[in-house]
């Protein structure tokens, strides 16, 4: 085994929107930063791409939004949300900064982020796997061990380990971080990308079982289906075009007709669901942040946004290195992360009788709006303090 001599001030596991877009930060306001991925760079993941308010506010806050347009990511200018036969259109009003809205395909925007993270200054390892972290005398962690591309391992030691490995995080379970709250319910989730069919915006289309959506990404479309999970039970791949159209017949029959006018583009993906969780996100010489700490059914497309909420807070709390910031992203995680979580618990129920489902809407609505104030309240992304080391406060 290699021992590397460079202590790194942060290391972060997991460079797509929560890892990258931490190691982008510390790594302009100075700090020595690591990230590493086992994924080459660039490849897709499961996802669709709604991105809310906050997270595109977050993006342009970090100057990347003119990238993300240079790559033909289509400006969303209405989102239409349909309850059975009602349609209610929005349309987006500047606020932020913003005035569209926009849903890159993973591949692009992970792309853009790490490769952000790298003009900053930011060693980023992708082909590179997280094995486990390393400890000093006292148990703190203080750096990780991995293996690269050669099968060579390394240890690096570093003031700070983030994981930002996803939803499975192999930092969380390393760092003995446990799950403090766990929702109930989970959606089962068919998808696929289309071409030729031109739209106005996002549209939202729901029924009191089930619910669908089409969002305008690089290249075409995405549209879901998303319902309770047992409907995947014994489903064949090959079956998966069919569910996929009954689904979208129930929901939005007019809808379902029109695609039909569309060329798909590659195959039917499917997600057979995961319940809604927060885990404990920090301890002595680590933290979790995006998926790794908290994992909300994603029939809210909330993921990405808390990601990029909370990853812009934690590396605020790292450059700032007082007490105070670092419970400030604590308690702001800790307030955002558990609504979303529940939220979207509730409506991954698929119960509710759509009168009692607009009422929820409007409370994600609500929700969002705060989160979109705290947002333009927060300093991260423009860092005025002298870099310190946020670590020691977290001993
Ligand atoms: C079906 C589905 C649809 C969704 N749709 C939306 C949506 O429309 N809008 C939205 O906002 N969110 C959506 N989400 C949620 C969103 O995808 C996640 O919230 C988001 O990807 C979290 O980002 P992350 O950076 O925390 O983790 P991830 O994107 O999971 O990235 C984790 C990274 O860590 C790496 N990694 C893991 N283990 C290791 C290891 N041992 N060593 C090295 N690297 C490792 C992985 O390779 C990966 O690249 C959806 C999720 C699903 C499942």
């Amino acid at each position: 085994m290699t021992s590397l001599s460079t202590p790194y001030e942060i290391i972060i596991v997991g460079a797509r929107v929560a890892g990258a877009g931490l190691a982008l930060q510390t790594a302009r306001a100075g700090l020595r930063t690591l990230v590493i991925d086992r994924d080459p760079p660039g490849r897709d993941t499961l996802s669709t791409h709604a991105m809310m308010r906050g997270g595109v506010m977050i993006l342009n806050r970090w100057g990347l939004l003119s990238r993300i347009e240079e790559l033909d990511t289509p400006a969303i200018r209405q989102t239409t949300f349909h309850y059975g036969e009602a349609s209610f259109p929005v349309f987006i009003k500047e606020r932020g900064g913003v005035d569209a809205l926009y849903s890159p395909r993973r591949y692009v925007l992970d792309r853009i982020l790490a490769e952000a993270a790298a003009d900053a200054g930011a060693e980023v390892l992708h082909r590179t796997r997280f094995e486990d972290v390393l400890r000093d005398g006292r148990g703190r962690v203080c750096g990780i061990r991995m293996t690269g591309p050669d099968g060579v391992s390394h240890s690096v030691s570093g003031s700070l380990v983030v994981g930002a490995d996803g939803i499975d995080s192999r930092v969380a379970a390393a760092c003995g971080s446990g799950i403090l709250h766990q929702g109930r319910n989970r959606s089962g989730v068919i998808f696929s990308y289309w071409k030729n069919i031109p739209l106005d915006g996002t549209h939202w289309f729901y029924g009191p079982q089930s619910a669908a959506g089409a969002i305008p990404t690089n290249g075409g479309c995405c549209v879901f289906t998303s319902f309770r999970p047992e409907r995947l039970e014994g489903i064949k791949p090959s079956a998966l075009p069919r569910l996929f159209q009954e689904v979208l017949s129930e929901v939005n029959p007019d809808f379902a007709a029109y695609l039909r006018h569309g060329s798909l583009d590659g195959g039917y993906i499917k997600f057979g669901g995961r319940s809604g969780f927060m885990r404990q996100i920090s301890g002595p010489g680590w933290a979790l942040v995006g998926d790794a700490a908290c994992f909300k059914d994603p029939i809210t497309a909330h993921g990405m946004t808390d990601a990029l909420r909370d990853a812009s807070e934690l590396a605020r709390a790292v450059v700032r290195g007082t007490p105070q910031a670092w419970q400030e992203w604590e308690s702001g995680h800790e307030r955002f992360a558990r609504a979303f979580v529940d939220l979207s618990d509730r409506i991954a129920a698929y119960r509710m009788p759509l009168p009692e489902l607009q009422a929820a809407h409007k409370d994600l609505s609500r929700l969002m709006n705060e989160e979109c104030d705290y947002i333009e309240r927060g300093e991260a992304g423009s860092f005025a303090e002298q870099p310190a080391l946020a670590m020691a406060v977290n001993d």
